[in-house]
């Protein structure tokens, strides 16, 4: 959690004079601040570290601790270096009240003092002193922000970018919980796209009714912070919800900083705290404001390259399949031929091509019409399919013949395949339920090494030969 400003200025007061303690203690109560008094500087850094003190008033005249070493050590730690520190001392003006100066004390006050002056002071210091903390803690998180986009721009992709968000966001603020969430723009669900606790998740969708939290600033654009989830009426729909499911909700605060992806689709920082997180701020709110504000080109840049690369990869999908099967058309049957050929050739191993041809198909589409051929064609892709290999190559060359490219496959094996083939076929009932269609089709093997192949072309008409032969022998049967 950042450092957030307290509702009352906390001033702590270190003096070993009781009574001269309890009463500036009870005055400056009832001037409105919060007040810690202690009467020793025992434990004193301990105590700043662990409160968040606008103002301390430091007696230098303390029994057991030198004053001037205290201040030395309340600037030995530069975490405290912004505190005002106020010196009170029983000697008049003087050196040590010089001295109290050089060691960075803020001011100092003689005994006795004009209480209407102490106070002017009092106030004045506070203010000064909020507007260095505040002006500080801008620069920590300006550094801070700048740190996060340095890593987020050499993340590869959108949903990289939001991991990295969530991580530095739920580390920076010292909370457990720290999501993004788009909007699905169906009036229904969201979608996480990461969050802190699950570095793995990139898509998680959620009911939009179940966060009503949400749904107020993905809609309007406005942040919210909610600081006692337990009493908030934001939450007035669901606490039924979780009364009946019989769930304990930890969630003690949340902010949410609605932000827009690609100036379209409604998203969210979702950032929650539970348990010993503490409460989010306003600073909190700001601070994930500032992230999300300076990482939104870099995301927006990263969701449109992601979309291009989609677009290629789908014209270049497109571009290769055959669109009545889906398998590869004789393009994309070339190219992957060519790579396959050298493969085979460099690593001295073996490559078969089976040309596939329906037997008498003319036949079937003068009788049943085209369109049934055409589903007969899809039918048939769908058995190759079925005994494919995830290296073997499924084409169609054009009309009804098929071209299958076996990898590491020497001749035995081809046959094994293409018997296997000639089997599946002949036995699949195919067509429609009106007109069940029975078929058989012929195999041209040709395997690479053999004489008569030396180039992709050579390999494809050797198989193409062995298919004449098989259609000339008689049909549904191979050659090779
Ligand atoms: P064979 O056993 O000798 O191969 O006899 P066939 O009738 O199959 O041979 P042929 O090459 O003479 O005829 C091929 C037929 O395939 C011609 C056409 O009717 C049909 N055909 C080609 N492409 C398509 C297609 O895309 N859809 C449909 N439905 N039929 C096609
Ligand atoms: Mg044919
Ligand atoms: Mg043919």
């Amino acid at each position: 959690m950042a450092d957030a400003d307290p509702p009352l200025a906390h001033v702590l007061i270190v003096d070993d004079d009781e009574s001269l303690n309890r009463s500036l203690s009870s005055i400056l109560g009832s001037e409105g601040y919060r007040i810690s008094s202690r009467y020793t500087a025992d434990g004193l850094i301990e105590f700043l570290d662990a409160n968040q003190i606008d103002l301390l008033i430091l007696d230098i005249g303390l029994p057991q601790i030198d004053g001037l070493a205290v201040l030395q050590s309340i600037k030995g730690h530069s975490v405290h270096w912004d505190i005002p520190i106020l010196v009170l001392t029983g000697a008049p003006a003087g050196e040590v009240s010089v001295e109290a100066l050089g060691l960075g004390a803020t001011d100092f006050v003689t005994k006795p003092f004009r209480l209407d002056d102490f106070l002017a002071r009092i106030r004045a210091h506070l203010r000064d002193g909020r507007a260095l903390q505040t002006a500080r803690r801008e620069a920590r998180s300006e550094a801070e922000v700048n740190d996060i986009l340095r890593e987020a721009a050499v993340a590869a992709s959108p949903a990289e970018i939001y991991q990295v968000l969530v991580r530095r966001i739920a580390s920076g603020l010292k909370i457990s919980r720290c999501s993004i969430v788009l909007d699905d723009d169906n009036g229904e669900t969201a979608t996480v796209v990461a969050a802190c606790d699950s570095p793995g998740l990139r898509h998680l969708t959620v009911e939009l009714r179940r966060y009503p939290e949400l749904l107020g600033p993905m809609i309007t654009g406005e942040p919210l912070l909610i600081d006692n989830v337990r009493d908030d009426p934001t939450f007035a729909p669901v606490r039924e919800l979780w009364r009946v499911e019989g769930r304990v909700v930890p969630t003690t605060s949340v902010a949410v900083v609605p932000f827009k992806v690609r100036e379209r689709r409604a998203a969210a920082f979702y950032l929650r705290t539970a348990g010993e997180d503490g409460v989010l701020s306003e600073a909190d709110l700001q601070f994930g404001r500032r992230v999300i504000d300076a990482a939104r080109p870099l995301l927006d840049k990263a969701h449109n390259f992601e979309e291009a690369i989609q677009r290629q990869d789908e014209m270049r999908q497109l571009a290769e399949t055959d669109s009545l099967t889906g398998l590869f058309n004789r393009r994309a049957l070339r190219e992957r031929l060519d790579r396959e050929l050298a493969r085979a050739q460099r690593n001295n191993t073996v490559l078969s091509a089976l040309m596939l041809d329906i037997d008498l198909f003319k036949r079937l589409n003068d009788t049943y019409g085209h369109e049934l051929g055409d589903r007969v064609l899809t039918q048939l892709a769908e058995v190759l399919r079925r005994e494919q290999r995830a290296i073997d190559v499924l084409a169609r060359l054009g009309g009804e013949e098929f071209v299958v490219l076996l990898p590491e496959t020497g001749i035995r094996g081809a046959r094994i395949y293409a018997e296997r083939i000639l089997r599946k076929v002949s036995a699949a009932t195919l067509g429609t339920v009106e007109h069940p269609a029975q078929i058989t089709v012929s195999i041209g093997i040709a395997t690479y090494p053999d004489e008569r192949v030396h180039d992709p072309d050579s390999l494809l008409r050797l198989a193409d030969t062995n298919l004449l032969r098989a259609k000339a022998d008689g049909r549904n049967r191979y050659r090779d």
